[in-house]
């Protein structure tokens, strides 16, 4: 069994116009450690199926199988992260990266130790007891990823995670994602509208078709990574 199953997932938005069929029938498995990314025009629905995976959205239809559990409560196992995040600007960066932890009531010591130590793996060392004003953009985001893993979650939802950096900028963390993904193991569902990018990130790709929503087909991909 894959650690996320969806089966002939659907989702209808009601809007002013009527109803309005965001996916239609879409079906894949994920295995524990894959890099998947979610490529396709904007309005296919990649927002919308991460967002059933990450339980901020409700499906349609179908099912959803999280590691073997019918997916319904949120699920402290799942992480999600957006192209702008949103950072508690009156706390310090360190503060930040230790807020889901501890709302999560995991170990206070323990958060702040991890908290240290993803600050380096993100290249945030020393940068702990600043603010996030302080901060540029790319910056903004390594915090972001940094309280991403946090409460260590095995499976990260990324929306178009780097999609308002600059290119080198993103580049570079496109580089440290994948540096972080080796090195933890952890699932990885990407949303990017950019091919190359989901090329050079992973495993397989998730082609998708709009309106209505479709999984179009599947890409192995079998490059070498850096
Ligand atoms: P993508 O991420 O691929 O750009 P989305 O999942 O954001 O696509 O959107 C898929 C379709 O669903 C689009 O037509 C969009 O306008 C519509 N949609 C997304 N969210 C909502 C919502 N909350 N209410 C109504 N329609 C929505
Ligand atoms: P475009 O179609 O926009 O010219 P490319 O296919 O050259 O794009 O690359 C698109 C994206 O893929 C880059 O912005 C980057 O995010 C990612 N990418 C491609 N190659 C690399 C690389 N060698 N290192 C890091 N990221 C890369």
């Amino acid at each position: 069994q894959s650690l996320i199953e969806g089966n002939r997932l659907s989702k209808v938005y009601a809007t002013a116009t009527g109803p309005l069929v965001a996916l239609d029938n879409v079906s894949f498995g994920i295995e524990e450690g894959e890099f998947i990314s979610l490529v396709g025009p904007s309005g296919c629905g990649k927002s919308t199926l991460l967002s059933i995976l990450g339980g901020l959205e409700e499906k349609s239809d179908g099912t959803l199988v999280l590691a073997g559990k019918h997916h319904d409560a949120p699920r402290p196992d799942l992480g999600m992260m957006f192209q702008t995040s949103v950072l508690f600007s009156w706390r310090t960066i360190r503060e930040n990266v230790k807020l889901p932890g501890i709302i999560l009531g995991l170990d206070r010591k323990q958060q702040a130790e991890r908290c240290d130590e993803l600050l380096d793996m993100v290249g945030l060392n020393g940068f702990g007891d600043r603010y996030p004003d302080e901060l540029s953009g790319g910056m903004r985001q390594r915090v972001a990823l940094a309280r991403l893993l946090a409460h260590d979650p095995r499976v990260l939802l990324m929306d178009e995670p780097f999609g308002a950096l600059d290119e080198f900028t993103r580049e570079t963390m496109n580089n440290e994602l994948l540096r972080i993904w080796e090195k933890t193991g952890k699932t990885v569902v990407f949303v990017t509208h950019n091919v190359g990018e989901a090329v050079f990130l992973s495993d397989r790709i998730f082609v998708m078709t709009p309106r209505p929503g479709r999984l179009e087909g599947i890409i192995d991909v079998d490059l070498p990574r850096p």
